[in-house]
């Protein structure tokens, strides 16, 4: 009798237990995946029935177990990865409570057949609500099968509280396609309803499994990312601006391998992408951080999903860095040193466009630095000097057809008829020009021989006051005197003489509509897509050839990301192979 009610007990327990740790099918799926894993599986296979509410199957070709371990294993709190509480600093394998199989046991009838290396014969269990049913040998090759029959049978509220088998079977296929990024080497395969839906073979690299899971338009967007601080790297694929997707949920983060779902990461990942996405978009990205595990606690949620750094701060800036590198060729922190000495050429291609004569620019532009960069505008692609750092200049290889209505320029190459939207082209370059100017340590000003005095309504003037630092921040040489009065006294290098007055007023405008609310940073960014807007060059029709070529050989020598500052595309391409294909050509 005591020995009956001992074991109601342990089932609640269990059940309790169950309750945290196993919310739906996907949560089975996981506990059970990752034991294969640990078990040294070459293969893991799932199947899954209705969603996973009428069966569960994990099998794996991992070491197995002996007859006595099977019983351990279906007992709460007996696991083989564990032996002390010190070893919970450095965990290296997935499993670590040693509750799943319990927990799981204890919440649907639970089937277990296994064999180890050993002479021991094969062994089954069948577990129901945390009672066991059976127990014997059975004949079976090496490896583990589990099946999980029913879930939730005996917790009707759990169940009731499941989506329905569509949904649950999209989770569980999001949880494989992670499993499968983050284990190269391990074959999956997964079923559902008996329909195969996913099935790749192992394979020896990240990059050739990514090539497994994803189609060809995901693919031929992706920029690797490799980047390292002390002893913390980050490694993976991000898609290439404008590709995006809708949701956050294409951005797939991993700590030290687990899967992990973590606000500070996706945070740092959308700080990278700030700029470079299209409101409502979403960054692609498949992030893999590795941190010494003593560094990072991942038993913070029972799930395992979220995770506690202890350098939280350091960790965001390293994915920043990265995801920005990976994008831009350079880091988000080192966007200023880096840019600079390829960025010479811009001032000119501003200056040839900003409507003024050679003359006129030369009251901000010294007239031989102008000379000497169109001479290196029609020089041979770079990295000659440097086989090394080889580039492929794809935009000076591009022939000019003509300019089309709004700023669009056309554009070709063998392969392809390129669209590209000469204003959003030259908009991106000049944004990333005030970023860098204003990121450095001391922004590039060119003092105006005559400063120009610009007056203002006090409404007018108190918003420019209020900002007068991101101005100056920015290249700017602004000073007020008088109630109403400012004095322009230098501009940025890039500047190149538009009028002054204009931008002003459009930039009081935007103050006036957003800034005294915004937070300076927002703000910043606000103003510089403005004023990368207002300077950016806008009817194309009037172009010459030479300063098309000009700005594509810009497009090249920054290597940028192919979006504007709002995040539109700046160019579209229509490969020939697709044309022949429409006009019926085969
Ligand atoms: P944990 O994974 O935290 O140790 P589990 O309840 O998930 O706890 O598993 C308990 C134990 O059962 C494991 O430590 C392992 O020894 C054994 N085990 C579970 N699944 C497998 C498997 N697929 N192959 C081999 N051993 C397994
Ligand atoms: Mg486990």
């Amino acid at each position: 009798m005591a020995n009956r009610i001992r074991l109601l007990e342990e089932n609640v327990i269990n059940r309790i237990a169950a309750g945290e740790v196993i919310e739906r099918p996907m949560s089975v799926v996981k506990e059970l995946v990752e034991n294969s894993i640990d078990a040294g599986a070459g293969v893991i296979s799932v199947d899954i029935d209705q969603g996973g509410k009428k069966l569960i199957r994990v099998r794996d070709n991992g070491c197995g177990m002996s007859p006595d371990d099977v019983f351990l294993a279906l007992e709460r709190h007996a696991t083989s990865k564990l032996q002390s509480e010190k070893d919970l600093i450095s965990i290296a394998s997935m499993g670590f409570r040693g509750e799943a199989l319990a927990g799981i046991a204890s919440v649907s009838e639970l089937r277990l057949s296994t064999k180890d290396d050993s002479d021991s014969p094969g062994w089954e269990a069948q577990v129901e609500g945390g009672v066991f049913r059976k127990s014997n040998e059975t004949g079976t090759g090496k490896g583990t099968v589990i099946e999980v029959h029913r879930l939730f049978f005996n917790v009707p509220v759990r169940r009731k509280f499941l989506k329905g088998p569509g949904i649950e079977a999209d989770y569980i296929q999001d949880l494989i396609v992670r499993f499968a990024l983050a284990f190269p080497h391990i074959g999956f395969k997964f079923t559902e309803d008996g329909r195969t839906k996913i099935d790749v073979a192992p394979m020896n690299t990240i990059e050739e499994r990514v090539h497994a899971l994803y189609p060809k338009d995901v693919r031929n967007n992706l920029a690797q990312a490799d980047y390292q601080v002390d002893k913390a790297r980050l490694t993976g694929f991000v898609g290439k601006p404008p590709f995006s997707r809708s949701s956050m949920k294409s951005v797939l983060t991993f700590v030290n391998k687990r899967s992990v779902k973590d606000r500070l990461i996706n945070m740092a990942v959308n700080r990278a992408f700030a700029n470079l996405m299209e409101r409502g978009k979403y960054p692609f990205a498949i992030l893999f951080i590795e941190t010494p595990p003593e560094e990072v606690d991942v038993n913070v949620h029972p799930q395992k999903a979220e995770v506690r750094f202890m350098n939280p701060r350091e960790i965001a800036d390293l994915v920043t860095d990265g995801v920005y590198k990976a994008v831009m060729g350079f880091s988000f922190s080192e966007r200023s040193q880096n840019i600079y000495p390829v960025f010479r050429g811009r001032s000119n291609y501003q200056a040839s466009y900003s409507g003024g004569s050679p003359a006129e620019s030369s009251r901000i532009f010294p007239l031989d630095h102008n000379v000497e960069v169109l001479h290196s505008a029609f020089a041979p692609p770079v990295g000659t000097e440097d086989p090394g750092v080889e580039q492929t200049p794809y935009f000076s290889d591009l022939s000019y057809i003509g300019a089309l209505p709004s700023s669009f320029i056309l554009l070709h190459n063998e392969e392809e008829l390129v669209i590209l939207d000469h204003h959003a082209a030259h908009e991106r370059l000049l944004f990333d020009e005030l970023m860098d100017a204003s990121n450095a340590e001391s922004p590039q000003t060119q003092t105006l021989l005559i400063p120009e005095i610009l007056t203002f309504n006090s409404l007018e003037a108190r918003a420019l006051n209020e900002h007068l630092d991101i101005l100056n921040d920015s290249g700017f040489l602004v000073e007020a005197f008088g109630d109403n009065d400012f004095a322009v006294k230098g501009a940025p290098e890039w500047w190149g003489g538009s009028d002054l007055r204009i931008f002003f007023d459009s930039l009081i405008q935007l103050l006036l509509e957003t800034g005294v609310t915004g937070n300076t940073d927002t703000l910043k960014t606000e103003i510089y897509k403005s004023m990368a807007c207002q300077s950016a060059v806008k009817e194309t029709s009037s172009l010459s050839r030479e300063e098309v070529k000009q700005l594509l050989k810009e497009l090249d020598d920054k290597n940028t990301v192919q979006v504007c500052p709002h995040g539109r595309p700046i160019l579209l391409k229509l490969p020939f192979d697709e044309i022949r294909r429409k006009m019926g050509r085969k």
